[in-house]
C-alpha cells in the first residue's frame, strides 16, 4: 500500500477561504473531509454525525446537478433500515417488492422469490435516485452538515475559494483527519494503483413503462443472450433496466417509442404487454474495484471503492453497508484517520464486499454464456432454486442483507 505524501493530499488548505467556513486548526484533527456529495457521501456524513464525528462534504457539481440522477434504485430492506436510522428514508417515493421472478429467455427453469415465504418482509424497495438524493440533502441540512458545492477535490490539486488551484508546498500538513472518497468512480490515478477492471462491453438503457396489467409489486429479472432485462415496480409503472451491447446503446436509446416498445416486448416476452414508454437514457456498465480501500488517512467507499454491474441491484446497498460499518468503527474516535481503526473497518467489510463483487460477476458470466453445458446448468440452477426453499431463502437473504445472510 503506497502512503500519501502531503503534496498529494487533496485537502482544502486553511487560508484558502475565510476561517468561518473552514475548520480551525484546533478542531480539524477530528474532522472527516468527504470528496463527493452523491448518495454515498451524504449518507456517510449523516452516519458519522450520528456517531459523533464531524464531517464536511466537497462536491464537484452543484446540488441541482447531483439531483438530476435518472437511475432507479432497488434497495434491500436492510438499506431501508439504515436510511431510516439516518432520517433519510423517502417512504413516500418507495414502492415495495413482494415477489421477484427470475427466468432466462428460451430456457427451462425459472424461480419465484416470495416475501410471504421468506422471513423478510418485503423483499425490497424501488425508488428514484433523485428522491433519495433530495431526502438526503434535507437530512444533511437539518443536521447542520456543511456541503460545499462546486468544489472538486483531486490530486494534485487542492481546494480554494475560487475552485481549483495547484497543490501547496511540499510539507503542507493535511487539514483533515481523514479524506473519505465517495466520488462515484474507481479512478486509478490515485496513489495506490491496484484497480481490477472487467469491461462487459454492455450499457444499461433506462426508462419507465406502463403495462396493460398492474404490477402487483412483482419485480422481473429476465436474462437473455443480449443481456438481462429488469422490470422494477415503481408507483403504478415499471422502471426498466435493459442491458445491451455497448455498440448498440446509442441506437437503442434513440429508437422511437413504438420501436423501443417492440424491442422491449421481444426481449421480455409475453407475460406483460407494454403500452407506453418514457424517453431513454443509457449508462456504460462494467466492474471496477480497488484491492485496497484504505491508505494513509484515506478511505474509498461506495462506487469509488467498487463499481458493479447493476444486475443484482447491489451497488448502493453495498455502499450503505460500507457507510454503516465505517461510522460504527469510528464511533467518537479522537482521531478518525487512525490507521488501526481503518484496518478494523477493512477487516469487517471484506467478506460482504468480496461476496457482492463475486456474486454479481458470476451472475453476468453464467447468464451471458451461450455454451450448451452452461445453459443446461443455468436452467437446472433456476429449477433447483425453486425446489429447495432453503437455497432460495439464502439467495434472497444474500441480496437483502449481504454477508449478514451467512
Ligand atoms: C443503470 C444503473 C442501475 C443501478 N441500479 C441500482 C440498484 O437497483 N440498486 C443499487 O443498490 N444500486 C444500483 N446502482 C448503483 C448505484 O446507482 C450507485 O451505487 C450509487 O448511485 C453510487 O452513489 P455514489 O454516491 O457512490 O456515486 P455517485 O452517485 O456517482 O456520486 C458521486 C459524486 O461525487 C462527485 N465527484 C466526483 N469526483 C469528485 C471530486 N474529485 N471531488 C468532489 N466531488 C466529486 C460527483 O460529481 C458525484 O456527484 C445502479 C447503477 C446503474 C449505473
Amino acid at each position: 500500500m503506497a502512503s500519501t505524501t502531503p503534496i498529494n493530499h487533496p485537502l482544502p488548505q486553511e487560508g484558502d477561504r475565510g476561517e468561518d467556513q473552514w475548520i480551525t486548526p484546533r478542531n480539524r484533527r477530528r474532522v472527516v473531509a468527504i470528496a463527493g456529495g452523491g448518495p454515498t457521501g451524504m449518507a456517510l456524513a449523516l452516519a458519522l454525525h450520528h456517531h459523533g464525528i464531524p464531517a464536511e462534504i466537497f462536491e464537484a457539481r452543484t446540488q441541482a446537478e447531483v439531483r438530476q440522477d435518472a437511475r432507479v434504485l432497488a434497495l434491500s430492506d436492510g438499506s431501508r433500515q439504515i436510511l431510516e436510522w439516518l432520517n433519510a428514508w423517502p417512504q413516500h417515493a418507495a414502492t415495495s417488492i413482494q415477489r421477484i421472478h427470475i427466468s432466462h429467455r428460451g430456457a427451462l427453469g425459472r424461480t419465484l422469490l416470495r416475501a410471504s415465504e421468506m422471513d423478510v418482509q418485503p423483499l425490497g424497495w424501488v425508488l428514484p435516485a433523485e428522491e433519495l438524493i433530495t431526502t438526503l440533502e434535507a437530512a444533511i441540512s437539518h443536521a447542520g452538515i456543511v456541503y460545499h458545492e462546486q468544489k472538486k477535490v483531486g490530486t494534485p490539486r487542492v481546494l480554494s475559494r475560487d475552485g481549483l488551484k495547484p497543490t501547496g508546498r511540499a510539507g503542507d500538513t493535511p487539514a483533515f483527519a481523514l479524506t473519505a472518497w465517495a466520488e462515484g468512480t474507481v479512478h486509478d490515478t490515485h496513489p495506490v494503483h491496484d484497480v481490477t477492471a472487467h469491461d462487459y462491453a454492455q450499457h444499461a438503457v433506462l426508462c419507465q413503462t406502463h403495462t396493460a396489467q398492474p404490477h402487483h409489486h412483482i419485480a422481473w429479472e429476465r436474462f437473455t443472450e443480449e443481456g438481462p432485462v429488469a422490470l422494477l415496480p415503481l408507483g403504478n409503472a415499471y422502471a426498466v433496466v435493459l442491458t445491451c451491447a455497448a455498440t448498440d446503446a446509442a441506437r437503442i436509446t434513440a429508437l422511437s417509442d413504438a420501436d423501443f416498445l417492440a424491442l422491449l416486448q421481444q426481449r421480455f416476452g409475453t407475460r406483460h404487454r407494454f403500452t407506453s414508454v418514457t424517453p431513454r437514457k443509457n449508462f456504460p456498465l462494467g466492474l471496477r474495484y480497488r484491492q485496497q480501500t484504505v491508505a494513509e488517512r484515506q478511505v474509498w467507499l461506495g462506487n469509488a471503492a467498487q463499481t458493479l454491474h447493476p444486475v443484482a441491484g447491489q451497488g448502493f446497498n453495498l455502499a450503505l453497508r460500507d457507510v454503516w460499518e465505517l461510522a460504527r468503527t469510528l464511533h467518537h474516535a479522537p482521531d478518525p484517520g487512525c490507521a488501526q481503526l481503518l484496518a478494523t473497518y477493512v477487516r469487517h467489510r471484506q467478506l460482504d464486499r468480496r461476496g457482492a463483487i463475486g456474486f454479481t460477476h458470476a451472475l453476468i458470466h453464467i447468464f451471458a454464456s451461450t455454451s450448451p453445458p452452461v445453459r443446461h446448468a443455468r436452467s437446472m440452477g433456476l429449477l433447483a432454486l425453486d425446489l429447495f426453499p432453503s437455497l432460495k431463502n439464502f439467495v434472497a437473504r444474500r441480496m437483502i442483507f449481504g454477508a449478514r445472510a451467512w
